[in-house]
């Protein structure tokens, strides 16, 4: 995950429950992408904050960085290694075609996209790679770059032997939240609920989110389904849906309640999460032993995949 700062609620249904769940059943490797943060934004003035903002997110989440190492990706140099050999594997024509990649330069107005820009799915695939990653948890946006990935492994493997397993992607259920607005969440879009936001900044964003154009007055019928406050209901609310939807529809429910409703039961499941969040920002000498650790762990693994790659292309 890029380090944007401080985390909001569509990576939250989009990732970190995923992985925190699969931390049970697998070794799991938490990379903090702060050099892919430079494809978008050149100014690494505040990548270090950003990236213990959102570890501490991460561990507020319930990730656990004794079963999980985490680590910075700048920290651990084969990465990029291992991206300039990969980088030999993919015609530039294809890493034009990503959708991902089209969708940002639309979303960001890019009129000119740097080298490292558009071939940041091949970083993405040495990130993969080098902890031989069997599953890639992702939202589907990502999936575009799974699938890149897969290509460059299987070139790899062919054209050198055997070294790396072809990943696949491990969707959520409800991969993709979508923002106040209706688009995708995004902070460069303004249109999110930060998992560190009070109640009050909450409700007050929650207002502001889009409905049903034609439930102008209370009364007014809904169409709950092309509403994305019911869309956030489904979510965080599923007991009251089946009552939400009907009254919407009857138009016996008005929208400020409506909204109302959901912005309490948003607030009531980041209560524990700012709690954890609060104790994680008094104690930044903990942030930093998981750092320490995780990057150490990474390495080890890292070092030995490179010999594994260095071997197989005859360059040991
Ligand atoms: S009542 Fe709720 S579900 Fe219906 S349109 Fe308004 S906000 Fe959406």
């Amino acid at each position: 995950m890029r380090p944007t700062g401080k985390l909001h609620l569509g990576h939250l249904v989009g990732a970190l429950e995923n992985w925190v769940a699969l931390q049970a059943e697998y070794e799991n490797y938490h990379l903090i992408a702060d050099y892919h943060a430079l494809t978008t934004n050149l100014d690494s003035s505040a990548l270090y904050q950003n990236s213990v903002d959102m570890v501490i997110d991460w561990l507020a989440a319930g990730i656990d960085p004794a079963k999980s190492p985490i680590f910075r990706q700048s920290q651990i140099k084969q990465h990029t290694e291992l991206h300039l050999v990969l980088s030999m594997l993919i015609t530039a024509a294809r890493l034009e075609r990503n959708p991902a990649v089209k969708e940002q330069v639309r979303d960001l107005n890019i009129e000119n996209i740097t080298y490292g820009h558009l071939g940041y799915p091949v970083l993405q695939a040495a990130d993969i790679l080098l902890y031989k990653g069997d599953l890639v948890p992702v939202g589907e946006d990502q999936l575009p770059h799974v699938e890149i990935s897969r290509e460059i492994a299987r070139k790899f493997n062919t054209q050198y032997g055997n070294v790396f397993p072809e990943p696949e992607a491990k969707l959520t259920q409800f991969a993709r939240l979508p923002g106040l607005d209706g688009r995708r969440m995004s902070k460069s879009l303004g249109n999110t609920i930060l998992l560190s936001d009070s109640p009050g900044e909450i409700q007050r964003k929650i207002r502001s989110a889009v409905t049903d154009p034609l439930k102008v007055r209370k009364n007014d019928p809904g169409r709950p389904e092309i509403c994305l406050v019911f869309t956030y209901h489904q979510k965080f609310n599923s007991l009251e849906t089946h009552e939400i939807e009907t009254n919407c529809r009857s138009g016996a429910l008005g929208c400020v309640e409506c909204k109302r409703r959901v912005g309490e039961k948003i607030s009531a499941l980041l209560t524990p999460f700012r709690d954890k969040r609060a104790y994680y920002e008094a104690h930044p000498d903990e942030i930093r032993e998981v750092l320490a650790d995780g990057e150490t762990r990474a390495r080890d693994r890292a070092e030995a995949t490179m010999t594994d790659v260095h071997n197989a292309m005859h360059l040991g």
